[in-house]
């Protein structure tokens, strides 16, 4: 039976940014300069294949620093830690390298400068995620308000109304994020923010990319893990430009074919800690069932690249 045509729309940029690319070569890299086991402080990146494949390659992923035996090796995730942990590592001698991502250190810093000028901090973050944790942690606790939505603005119980400024979390929505920041500046007209919003350029881009071809196409799939906030916000971005079936699926397995029955266009994308193999899986999955001609939605080109700390970048004693 002949295969139904399907027009294929590939999201660029889409899949790995340049803190995850980061993070993931300091972990290999390590590997290579200690040798195995070297310690991770939670998922590297969240993504279960690419966790997988380092830990066959002798890392050991841990939740906490306290999970690591002192005489190894720790690497912090790209998500950023609170400054308790480094504190604690060095507290007890270990070497450790930090994975944080620089856009995220970026904030971290900050939240720090309006902190050290007197003003309070309202973070705009997701509670529990550990850029949020990470992000409150570099100030003592209580230092940092979390607000999720508009509502919550609403209820903020601040020291002084006219000395606050804002941060936010690198992988909100875009659109989300601006209600919110509005909902700020309407209650405390001198809340003092960033020149350009915390968001980073992988997540502007992704999500432009996904606005783009919504309404060109009867369905989107993101590549991506169910605990990876820039990968939901994709879904969410997806759905709401339009797309009636916007999900995600973490590889080509999990594709629920049935409901992509007679479509005729399908957008594609993956998150920032989405490896290209998983994309390649999932198109290859979608050719075997449908006759496929691919256009390639370009919204942004990237060249952003970040060094490996240098301790890894000096050669092996
Ligand atoms: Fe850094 Fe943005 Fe990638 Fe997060 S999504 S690791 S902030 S570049």
């Amino acid at each position: 039976m002949a295969r139904p045509e399907l027009k294929l729309y590939l999201a660029a940029p889409r899949g790995f940014c340049a803190g995850v690319d980061r993070a993931i070569k300091i972990v290999e890299m390590a590997l290579e300069k200690w040798g195995a086991p070297v310690y991770v402080r939670h998922e590297i990146v969240h993504n279960r294949y690419v966790v997988d494949a380092l830990r066959d390659k002798g890392a050991v992923f841990v939740e906490e620093l306290d999970e690591c035996p002192a005489d190894r090796p720790v690497i912090f995730s790209a998500h950023g830690v609170p400054r308790s942990v480094p504190a604690e590592a060095e507290r007890r001698h270990m070497i450790y390298v930090d994975a944080t991502c620089p856009l995220v250190s970026k904030v971290h810093i900050e939240a720090e400068r309006h902190t050290e000028a007197g003003l309070q901090i309202v973070m705009i973050g997701h509670a529990g995620h550990p850029e949020t944790i990470g992000t409150m942690g570099q100030l003592p606790d209580g230092e940092v308000l979390l607000v999720e939505t508009e509502a919550d603005v609403g209820t903020l119980e601040v020291r002084e109304a006219e000395r606050l400024a804002y941060v936010t979390q690198t992988t909100l929505s875009i659109d989300d994020t601006a209600g919110v920041v509005a909902a700020l500046r309407v209650r405390f007209p001198s809340i003092v923010g960033p020149h350009k919003e915390d968001i980073c350029y992988a997540t502007t881009n992704r999500q432009e990319a996904v606005k783009a071809m919504a309404a060109e196409v009867d369905a989107i799939l993101v590549i991506g893990a169910p605990n990876s906030s820039n990968s939901r916000r994709l879904v969410e971005v997806g759905a709401r430009a339009g797309c009636g079936y916007s999900q995600l699926v973490q590889r080509a397995a999990d594709i629920d074919w049935r409901a992509l029955e007679g479509i005729s266009a399908l957008g594609i994308t993956a998150g920032a800690s989405a490896p290209e193999v998983l994309v390649r899986e999932v198109l290859d999955a979608v050719a075997e069932r449908y006759d496929v001609t691919v256009e390639k939605v370009e919204t942004a080109v990237e060249r952003v690249e970040f060094k490996v700390p240098r301790v890894l970048r000096e050669k092996v004693e």
